[in-house]
């Protein structure tokens, strides 16, 4: 067994949740559970997270360790090795999504917003045309390489109702093209502060509303849930919402936020380590203590409820990203499409890998004397290739690191605390994921056909029975 552990030639993972180890296979993404009455607590400590067979060799009990042993003799736990650091190549060509944020004008001031501040001070006012100009140079350009639809956004830097006549242009603009090219106009979420007829009489026929909220803004909240009865009762409202630091009660928070829209979405704030409220040892095992109550509660709910409550949660929403990934187990190679096949433009007439980055020194590009000159700038590499990223568990669930979270934290490779954050999702969406499975079948089958998951856990997740199978 010793020779086994000291070789440091087997990529297995564990975590201990109630009665239950969690083990884990990083490279073939297969999981099982196994149910033991001697779970060292020490397992369960969130600063360990998913730990590697070597770090708990003596906590792992001996049939367990056994049966990990027979099945690496058949290709399970076969750690990979690590390629070269390649970035990948960005063309313009490639682009399917483009964010236009023309400046920075908002009627909130977030504690966190994702705003750089010098950039906010810099362009508060709008420069419309060299937007339209870009987009026109843009399209003539693409459209010879790339004949998939283009969606378009807007005001990711700026609050859309704030701009709305800026909006409006673009909209009109939009329409104009569409005669010659395939494009989608996706609207941005608003914080729904202020709202105008125009707006409400926008939406109305649109029939989508997204709406971003910050949770610690009691004024906020009081304001969106009052200007919601403004919009039609067939109107889709999403509710994109930040999870912060220190925050309590998650499940509650999606339950009230799920009384006034039809779909809730939460993800971590991102923030650099020049916040007041940070992601640190406290808050990170504060967060892990309510995920584990937030899954808890669900599974106290009755089935028809626990189903009611996963179909209302959003597409964008963090934790059910780790879930659908869980039941997929389909790798995950890049974190998101920023800087790949999407780009955002900003005030500053640069282009940028993703919206969170504008005005920061990673421009990819520049838009000069309308002409697009491009830099030859990628911040992007394939998971596989990222060192850090390669002896990581859970690699191919969560794809590598946010652009703009490094950015933020001013981080080379990657960002320990979002590291820290993905596990704990990871962990407690591995834990819905197996009661789902094995205790709640019928909630399960809804769930996933409704929202189109694969299911591809579907072998033995028992690891005792699985491992008989191969003789152990
Ligand atoms: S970014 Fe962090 S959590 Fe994600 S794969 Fe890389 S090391 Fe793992
Ligand atoms: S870089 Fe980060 S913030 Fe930007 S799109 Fe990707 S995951 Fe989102």
């Amino acid at each position: 067994m010793s020779l086994l552990m000291s070789s440091n030639l087997v990529d297995v993972y564990f975590f201990s949740e109630g009665p239950f180890y969690y083990i884990l296979d990083p490279s073939s993404m297969m999981l099982w559970r196994e149910k033991h009455n001697n779970i060292n607590k020490a397992n369960s400590n969130p600063e360990k997270q998913l730990f590697p067979l070597t770090t708990v060799e003596k906590e792992i009990p001996e049939e367990i360790f056994a049966k990990i042993k027979n099945l690496t003799r058949y290709g399970f736990f076969q750690p990979k090795g690590h390629s070269s650091s390649k970035k990948l190549h960005f063309e313009i060509n490639n682009v399917d999504f483009i964010v236009l944020n023309p400046n920075t004008f908002c009627n909130l001031n977030c504690w966190y917003c994702y705003v750089d501040k010098s950039l906010k001070e810099k362009y508060k006012e709008a420069d419309f045309n060299q937007i339209i100009h870009f987009l026109e140079v843009f399209l003539a350009q693409r459209k010879s390489h790339n004949n998939k639809p283009l969606a378009i956004s807007c005001c990711y830097t700026n609050e859309i109702t704030k701009n709305f006549d800026i909006f409006l242009r673009l909209y009109k603009i939009v329409e104009n093209l569409r005669e010659k090219n395939d494009i989608i106009l996706f609207l941005p979420s608003t914080n729904l502060f202020e709202i105008s007829d125009d707006f409400i009489e926008f939406i109305n026929s649109y029939g989508y509303l997204a709406v971003s909220i910050d949770l610690s803004n009691k004024k906020q909240i009081e304001t969106v849930t009052t200007n919601l009865s403004f919009f039609d009762k067939n109107v889709i409202k999403h509710c994109h919402a930040t999870i912060q630091p220190l925050m309590s009660d998650i499940y509650e928070k999606y339950f009230f936020l799920m009384q006034h829209f039809d779909f809730v979405s939460m993800k971590p704030v991102r923030l650099g380590y020049d916040r007041k409220l940070k992601w640190d040892e406290k808050s990170l095992l504060k967060l892990d203590y309510e995920m584990r109550r937030f899954v808890n509660k669900l599974l106290e709910l009755t089935d028809k409820k626990l189903v009611n409550f996963l179909l209302k949660i959003g597409d964008t929403d963090y934790f059910t990203r780790y879930l659908k990934r869980i039941f997929e187990r389909k790798k995950v190679l890049h974190r998101c499409p920023a800087g790949i096949t999407a780009i955002s433009f900003g005030p500053d007439n640069k282009i940028y890998p993703c919206s969170g980055l504008t005005g920061s020194k990673y421009s990819y590009g520049e838009f000069v004397d309308g002409k697009l000159v491009l830099n030859n700038l990628n911040l992007q590499r394939n998971v596989k290739e990222i060192r850090e990223c390669n002896s990581c568990p859970i690699r191919y669930y969560c794809g590598g690191p946010c652009l703009d979270w490094l950015n933020k934290t001013q981080s080379k490779f990657i960002t320990k605390e979002e590291c820290k954050i993905n596990k704990i999702f990871f962990k407690s969406a591995a834990v819905l994921a197996f009661e789902l499975l094995e205790n709640r079948k019928s909630v399960l089958e809804i769930y996933r056909k409704k929202k189109e998951i694969k299911l591809k856990l579907n072998y033995d997740t028992s690891f005792s029975s699985f491992s008989q199978k191969f003789g152990a």
